[in-house]
């Protein structure tokens, strides 16, 4: 496809990262199987199912941009799950793996968070007011798990600090 506007780097945009947000589907509940924290553990659940409401939801952003609902492969998330799945299978002690599964899961959410917002001030500049919305939606959850993400990690740094 030939990239000739704004508006259609955004539809390309959007179906990368639909496709995505579809791996990290499949990939999340493996990081929740892998996470020893119950905290963690939770978050990658909690996550799991607010990534599945955003497939829903950059399926109407194609939709409200006239557009089929059609993914196309995002070779950096492949990536980044890869190296996750390098995390799940090393040799190493629960709070270690935990440590590294945060930091890949980090590394996933700061590349959904670069899309979204770059994404949101494309809809902002075309005045796509409804996608801004929709877009604006996941990018809130994307930054939320980051934090939480963070907050995990300092607790168990701590908690083992003073252990
Ligand atoms: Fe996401
Ligand atoms: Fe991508
Ligand atoms: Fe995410």
């Amino acid at each position: 496809m030939k990239m000739r506007t704004l508006n259609d780097l955004m539809v390309d945009v959007a179906r990368d990262m639909l496709d995505a947000e579809k791996q990290l589907v499949k990939a999340l509940p493996k990081m929740a199987k892998g996470a020893s924290s119950p905290e963690l553990k939770e978050a990658f659940e909690t996550h799991l199912e607010q990534t599945k409401a955003q497939v829903e939801r950059m399926g109407r952003v194609l939709e409200a941009l006239g557009q089929p609902i059609r993914a196309k492969k995002c070779q950096a998330m492949e990536g980044l799950i890869a190296e996750g799945k390098e995390v799940l299978e090393m040799d190493a002690d629960p709070e270690t793996r935990d440590a590294a599964l945060i930091a890949a899961a980090q590394k996933v959410e700061h590349y959904e968070i670069a899309g979204y917002g770059t994404m949101c001030t494309w809809a902002a500049r075309l005045g796509l007011d409804e996608v801004k919305e929709i877009l604006g939606e996941t990018l809130a959850e994307e930054k939320t798990t980051d934090g939480l993400l963070t907050e995990i990690a300092e607790a168990a740094v701590n908690e083992q600090a003073a252990s």
